[in-house]
């Protein structure tokens, strides 16, 4: 990595000389002087590499998002960007963000356009002290199995966020098979999970129960969690604190569930999965990765229920479509669409 970046700022430091030596054009300067800026914000940012080109640009694509967003490309999907995941690597891929956003890639949807304010956010800012907290995963279904559980009676005892921990009838880990095709991922437990102790149970996730079924899954296919464990009081929104004490225990789950297919519901999964302080509203309607994972954005379905237009509404059964175009599967017929 070290030599990497060397011969990357050689590489800039020679071709800004040519450049100069060969007295460039002022708009050709204009266009050298951005891009210096931009080398060096990123630099600043803590970004110690910046690949010329996606990796599956031109190649096979190592990973499962990189194969799924080439297949969407190829026929004809709403366009692929791949920003954060973690740690270095997620800084890469936020450049390959800024790259084509600033193309002005997308779906034409109310996210199609990315805007630059979600590339320019340092990833792992948010969450940099909780990245590194992932341990190791068991090879066998059964250990990863026996991991999980573990996991969920650790999290029961956790006491990392005062307020939750006082205030919880219990923790709310998450349910849903190993290897999961989608994993749906929301911001915390209501009144309703905090009672049961399990996800989505309420109204909201009643209705997520029918969004789910309407593409064709039973809800007992997919896996379902939140990115807090503990309801906050009054079901407010939760504190970035709170949201990155919880991180590394998704991250954990995460790894050990390994789901093929990634939905972050509404803004607090939105943004501790993108590593951004940037909404819904602008990052859905496109494809992401997160570890190698392929992640779409949506609304939260309680955000759906509060919305009397319905407009919400039909954008995430949108979301919804385009991600089974993402993963090879049948789009249910349009007249039922319109019953949704
Ligand atoms: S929300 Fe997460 S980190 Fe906070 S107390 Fe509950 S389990 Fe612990």
């Amino acid at each position: 990595m070290a030599e990497e970046q060397g011969e990357q700022a050689k590489q800039l430091v020679a071709e800004g000389r040519a450049r100069e030596e060969g007295g460039m054009s002022e708009a050709d300067d204009a266009i050298w002087r951005q891009l210096r800026c931009h080398m060096e914000a990123l630099r600043a940012w803590g970004v110690q590499f910046v690949p010329r080109q996606p990796p599956w640009v031109g190649s096979v694509p190592a990973s499962e998002a990189g194969r799924a967003i080439a297949r969407l490309a190829t026929e004809g999907g709403p366009a692929e960007s791949s920003p954060a995941a973690s740690g270095v690597e997620g800084a890469e891929r936020g450049s390959d963000l800024a790259a084509s956003a600033s193309a002005g890639v997308g779906s034409g949807s109310a996210g199609g356009a990315v805007s630059s304010e979600a590339a320019v956010v340092p990833v792992g800012s948010l969450f940099a002290d909780a990245a590194g907290e992932v341990s190791e995963v068991p090879a066998s279904p059964e250990g990863r199995r026996k991991a999980l559980v573990e996991l969920a009676l650790e999290v029961e005892r956790c006491r990392r966020c005062e307020e939750l921990y006082a205030t919880r009838t219990q923790t709310v880990f998450g349910t849903g098979p190993l290897d999961a095709e989608i994993c749906f991922v929301g911001e915390a437990p209501g009144a309703d999970e905090d009672r049961q102790g399990e996800p989505f149970v309420g109204r909201a996730g009643q209705l997520l129960t029918r969004i789910i079924e309407a593409m064709g899954f039973k809800r007992e296919e997919v896996y379902i969690c939140n990115i807090l464990k503990c309801r906050p009081p009054g079901n407010r929104t939760p504190t970035v604190e709170e949201s990155r004490h919880c991180f590394p225990y998704f991250q954990r789950q995460f790894r050990l569930v390994r789901p093929k297919y990634l939905v972050a519901l509404g803004n607090t999964a939105v943004r501790a999965l993108l590593q951004t302080t940037a909404g819904v509203t602008k990052l859905r309607g496109r494809v992401y990765e997160f570890q190698g994972v392929p992640l779409i954005c949506t609304y939260h379905p309680a955000a759906l229920l509060r919305d009397p237009s319905g407009k919400m509404k039909r954008e995430t059964w949108e979301d919804m479509k385009m991600l089974l175009r993402l993963m090879g599967r049948p789009v249910p017929n349009p007249r039922q669409d319109n019953n949704r």
